[in-house]
């Protein structure tokens, strides 16, 4: 472990440790009025990640508790995931100690996050030891893959217990880790000292330590992106290996330009310093999670030197980033019990998602356009991308969009088979569409003197510097959006939400002057994506995404290939009576003329035939001169560079 050179303070974002006794004292005598027991004896945690390598942490606790029943929860609905995702299977080899001594305990016969223990009488503190299986190639979010030989990331929910009836807000943790020797890290978390391999973190609330994840890794290099009205900002990376962070300066340059161009958007910064983690590995889950002062962001071990991998993917950091406004500064009230008075077992409501989420994903998207880390036409087609997709989901016709936010604990997991059918976490592709609408609703009706950037500093502004959360329902975007341009927003956001109308709502793409077509012209951006995904889509064609060894990931409902008998899951084995390829299929489809499948379905072959004969389809924006070209405007960059 090690930091970059004479780093310790500022790339942490520590506030200067209080240098006197006299002034500790003091600022103790402070405390002392008003903290309650346990930010006085703090719950001591220690995590000994020098296994991580061969996937095993090893944990130690002390918790301050009184004599009596007690109950440890394990932290089950995780920030940012919106489920209960925590990987408790993945807890062993629990033992309780008091005074010396074993203390038996019990896990709840219901709610399997939790454990009972007696506390005997004279006993203040109880030791608590177990391990957390760090899972294999496994997909998900922060409970997926997050440890290789040479890189880990470190997610504190998954290795500690907390006592029942603490509020998460004022349980004063003080965290310990050790990590392999050699290895670097980051993380927002600010950090008391350390030796050798061994960090000692400021004590910190329970609610930021699970906010405050660690990265590290034998390959670890720490960028430094810029300081904004003294705040600033880092992109950690971690990786398989040292050629991975060779990052070009102009792409390091790009995520400069990111976080000056979310000043511009939002106006203030609510958080100390900012921590890209960012983990580069094709053996980890790929995803992104947002934290107040950080984020958990992992793509392929090429993302920063290979253009087509990065294009894949240049959304990510842009999203998770503006999360730090949007989810954790403010965040629908439904989503905030673990942050107020609750513990992590309390269930989530996620039926704001499309806020949460939805406008995520919008300000992404033009962010990265914005910073350069995607070109006007990357935008465009992945703006193309997202409309086609929604355009052509029959499950839009029984699911209104505003259920798959309700129902968002189950649609994370859920597969792709019939995916156009049963709708996903449609909340995130819709909100692009929704959010642009309502960003070209403003920019028209103002006459071009305001747009939704001004909503963004009113809504997300404030005072800079702090770590603060304030909530909101519905009723409060309505009026936040009233107040930057009077419209009635309340019958605007309720048709999108409630509609079981066949087709999505493109008002954004034909208001800003553009329109969806379809042709055959497989884009840079489209390919890149494909080998993201590691499938082929001729979705919009004969109504297929097949991976390279012939298994279908989805037969588009009422699509061409699923109308004549393709079911997601089997196995594509020729094409015309040739031995299937990606490429096959392709030409096949390209010829114009019907396609003859081979398929197998469990130890069953059969034969269909395919009577579509339209071509190769994919999804583009062309301009339409008809409109003033407003799109463009939105992607330009607000920051002179
Ligand atoms: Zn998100």
């Amino acid at each position: 472990m090690s930091l970059e050179p004479d780093a310790t303070t500022s790339r942490t974002g520590a506030r200067p440790l209080i240098k006197s006794v006299e002034m500790r004292l003091a600022a103790f005598a402070f405390l002392t009025l008003w903290v309650p027991m346990h930010a006085q004896n703090p719950l001591k945690l220690r995590v000994d990640a020098t296994d991580a390598t061969r996937r095993l942490f090893h944990v130690r606790m002390s918790v301050p508790v009184k004599s009596g029943p007690v109950t440890l929860l394990y932290p089950q609905w995780i920030p940012g995931e919106h489920a209960p995702t925590g990987p408790i299977a993945n807890l062993v080899g629990l033992k309780v100690q008091g005074g010396g001594n074993a203390i038996p305990w019990k896990r709840d016969s219901v709610n399997m996050f939790a454990f009972h223990i007696d506390v005997p009488a004279g006993i203040s503190a109880v030791d608590v030891a177990f391990d957390f299986i760090a899972p294999p190639d496994a997909e998900g979010f922060s409970s997926g893959a997050s440890t290789t030989t040479e890189l880990a990331v470190l997610n504190w929910n998954q290795v500690l217990l907390y006592p029942q009836g603490v509020p998460a807000d004022s349980l004063q943790i003080q965290a310990a880790l050790k990590v392999p020797p050699g290895w670097r890290y980051g993380t927002a978390l600010p950090i008391q000292r350390e030796s050798g391999n061994e960090i000692e973190f400021q004590p910190a609330p329970l609610t930021t330590i699970v906010d405050s994840p660690v990265s590290a890794g034998a390959h670890y290099k720490t960028f430094d992106l810029g300081t904004e009205g003294d705040i600033p900002h880092y992109l950690h990376v971690a990786a398989d290996s040292d050629r991975a962070l060779e990052a070009p300066n102009e792409v390091v340059e790009h995520f400069r330009n990111l976080v000056k161009e979310t000043g511009a958007l939002f106006g203030a910064r609510h958080y100390r310093s900012y921590h890209f983690l960012y983990t580069l590995s094709d053996h980890v889950a790929h995803f992104g999670l947002e934290h107040h002062e950080s984020s958990d962001d992992r793509t392929g071990e090429r993302s920063l030197i290979d253009p087509d991998v990065l294009r894949a993917s240049a959304y990510l950091l842009p999203h998770e980033m503006v999360h730090s406004w949007n989810g954790k500064y403010r965040r629908p009230a439904g989503l905030t019990a673990h942050g107020q008075d609750g513990g992590y077992d309390v269930p989530m409501k996620g039926d704001l998602l499309w806020v949460y989420e939805g406008l995520t994903n919008y300000l992404g998207e033009i962010l990265a356009p914005r910073s350069g880390l995607w070109s006007p036409e990357d935008y465009r087609e992945s703006l193309a991308g997202t409309a086609a997709e929604l355009d052509n989901k029959a499950g839009r016709t029984w699911r209104p969009l505003e259920d798959t936010a309700v129902a968002a604990q189950t649609l994370y997991e859920s597969g792709d088979d019939y995916g156009s059918l049963r709708r996903s976490v449609d909340y995130y592709p819709e909100g692009t569409l929704i959010w642009l609408e309502a960003d070209v609703l403003i920019r028209q009706l103002s006459k071009g003197a305001r747009s939704l950037d001004d909503f963004c500093r009113s809504f997300h502004g404030g005072a800079s510097g702090k770590i603060e959360m304030k909530t909101y329902e519905f009723a409060d975007v309505v009026a936040a959006l009233n107040a930057v341009q009077p419209y009635d927003w309340a019958g605007f956001l309720n048709q999108r939400l409630h509609s079981t109308d066949s087709r999505a709502p493109l008002g954004g793409i034909t208001g800003s002057g553009w329109k969806l077509v379809y042709d055959g012209v497989r884009s840079d951006f489209w390919k890149a994506y494909e080998d993201r995904r590691k499938y082929a889509d001729l979705s919009y064609s004969i109504g297929l995404q097949v991976r390279e060894d012939g298994s279908i990931v989805d037969a588009r409902y009422g699509g061409p290939a699923q109308e004549a008998g393709v079911t997601p899951a089997v196995k594509l084995i020729a094409v015309n009576g040739r031995q299937f390829t990606p490429t096959v299929l392709r030409e096949a489809v390209a010829a114009a003329k019907p396609v003859d499948l081979l398929v197998k379905d469990g130890e069953f072959y059969k034969s269909l035939h395919i009577d579509y004969t339209g071509g190769e389809k994919y999804p583009h924006l062309v301009r339409d001169e008809t409109n003033p070209d407003l799109l463009s405007a939105i992607i330009a960059a607000k920051v002179k560079r």
